[in-house]
């Protein structure tokens, strides 16, 4: 009775957000939408973790994709969006599968669950393609601007998805030279008037020093309304949870328990696995894969969560040392405690090493086991995978799939490994390991031939602010942001 009336409630008002800094005022899920980051530092998570019951969960056996994210999804969005399901059925229908997120058997025992099925071939498309719809509909024609910065993936989603979006203007840096082809082409062959996309004459994390400065400047925050749409935004994670569902409902549960292995970079990903779990999911195990980046694989077998320089590798989206999204865990495996998360946090940042009580590391091990593969493995994978089943997987995919299988036999569970990007994205990697250079899919097979559109800007916050204004003065003069 009374959780019947909770979750009535939940369903009427949503659930509230905390900062896992303790410090930052609650929001709702618009709050937390814009917000992105909170403003402690820390990062937003749900008040408590909805459970769905054993019955609740058969009882979404069986449905399409999108009515399934929109029932998963359901307790954590509010009054705010009006029509979840409409929503997502509109973001999912421009997938290229017909199960949006289809399971490929290859081995007994071991499934790949293809994210990739989305516009711009990567799995940030599920989250992102119902983040540009949700941002419309929440800031009802107000103006905001999105700026990032990108090494690849996620600003070709970011841009795909808020393409033609009222009232949204989106700046995206990335650095000269330094995406593949591939990757530059979904971004730069956009041809929307709220889109710009800016090369900057310098790296990586140049480009995300100058969002970082441009976010700091408050008159210039205010002036464009700035916002972001990085990983540590909640509601990325919350679009990342019905995939876990799907894949395990597809496979026997909730009467039969599966095991999840995520390559993984930002935590993001396996964060939303594990929250699947806590809303009642039969999960056995969730594997963090890592590349030569390892520093979660160390930290899973040894406590050891010191940092190391970021070396560039085959599995370039994984290429990360502090994943962003590992504080909402820590914030978990320490009872919730937000003086304690800030503290170990702060510690971190200062000195290298992430010191956590070995009560909590244990806790973690309890779930979660890591594996890493260098790119010589990774490659060995790559060309092993397709002589063994005709399967070609990108590199990153690689890497999850041979962590699927290190650990199969070690629950005696279904294992699903999240194939997170299109072969052809990184074609050359894949054409060198397995002797096969994979296509594009047909809907992108002229993206060699489309017109691209950018601008170079030298590595200068000044030069880069006047282009991102310009970006939104032209936008508003032709009245796309209105
Ligand atoms: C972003 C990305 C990852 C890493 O996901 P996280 O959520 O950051 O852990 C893995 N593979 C691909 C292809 C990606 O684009």
């Amino acid at each position: 009775m009374w959780g019947r009336l909770c979750q009535g409630l939940i369903r009427e008002f949503g659930v509230r957000y905390f900062s896992t800094r303790g410090r930052a005022p609650a929001q709702d899920f618009a709050g937390v939408l814009l917000a992105g980051l909170a403003e402690d530092g820390g990062l937003y998570v749900p008040e408590f973790w909805p459970r769905f019951s054993t019955a609740e969960i058969r009882g979404l056996r069986g449905l399409p994709y999108a009515e399934l994210a929109a029932a998963v999804m359901a307790p954590f969005v509010d009054g705010a969006v009006a029509d979840l399901a409409a929503l997502c059925a509109d973001a999912y229908a421009g997938f290229a599968h017909p199960a949006v997120v289809p399971l490929q058997q290859l081995e007994t025992g071991l499934f790949a669950l293809e994210l990739f099925h989305g516009p711009t071939l990567a799995f940030k498309d599920l989250a992102m393609q119902l983040l540009g719809r949700l941002f419309e509909q929440v800031l009802a024609g107000e103006r905001l601007t999105i700026v990032g910065a990108t090494s690849g993936d996620t600003g070709a989603a970011a841009i795909e998805a808020l393409k033609g979006r009222r009232g949204i203007m989106i700046a995206i840096l990335h650095p000269e030279g330094r995406v593949s082809e591939v990757q530059r082409r979904q971004m730069t062959t956009v041809a929307a008037a709220n889109v710009g996309n800016i090369a900057i004459r310098g790296s990586f994390d140049d480009c995300q020093d100058l969002v970082k400065a441009m976010f700091a400047d408050a008159k210039l925050r205010r002036e464009l309304r700035l916002s972001a749409v990085n990983s540590i935004n909640w509601a990325r994670i919350a679009a990342q949870i019905p995939y876990y569902f799907a894949a395990a409902l597809a496979l026997g549960a909730p009467d039969r328990a599966v095991a999840f292995s995520v390559p993984t970079g930002n935590f993001g990903n396996v964060l939303a696995g594990w929250a699947a779990a806590r809303m009642g999911l039969p999960v056995a195990r969730l594997v963090v894969a890592c590349n030569r980046n390892d520093i979660l694989a160390r930290y899973l077998a040894a406590n050891d969560m010191s940092l190391r320089p970021v070396e560039p590798s085959l599995s370039p989206s994984m290429d990360i040392q502090v994943s962003s999204n590992f504080e909402r865990l820590l914030f978990e495996l320490l009872d919730r405690n937000p003086a304690e998360t800030e503290r170990i946090m702060l510690d971190f940042r200062a000195g290298g090493r992430m010191e956590v009580p070995e009560g909590a590391w244990r806790r973690m091990q309890g779930l979660f086991c890591g594996f890493a593969l260098d790119d010589a493995g990774t490659e060995a994978e790559i060309g092993r995978l397709y002589r063994a089943s005709g399967y070609l997987a990108d590199p990153h995919s690689a890497i999850g799939i041979a962590g699927a299988r290190a650990r199969r036999a070690e629950r005696g569970v279904p294992m699903i490994a999240a194939a997170t990007a299109h072969p052809a994205k990184f074609a050359p990697t894949v054409e060198r390991a397995s002797g096969v250079c994979p296509a594009l899919p047909a809907r992108l097979a002229d993206l060699y031939q489309r017109p691209e559109r950018s601008v170079v800007v030298a590595n200068d916050l000044a030069a880069v602010a006047a282009e991102v204004r310009a970006l939104a003065g032209r936008n508003v003069a032709e009245g796309t942001i209105v």
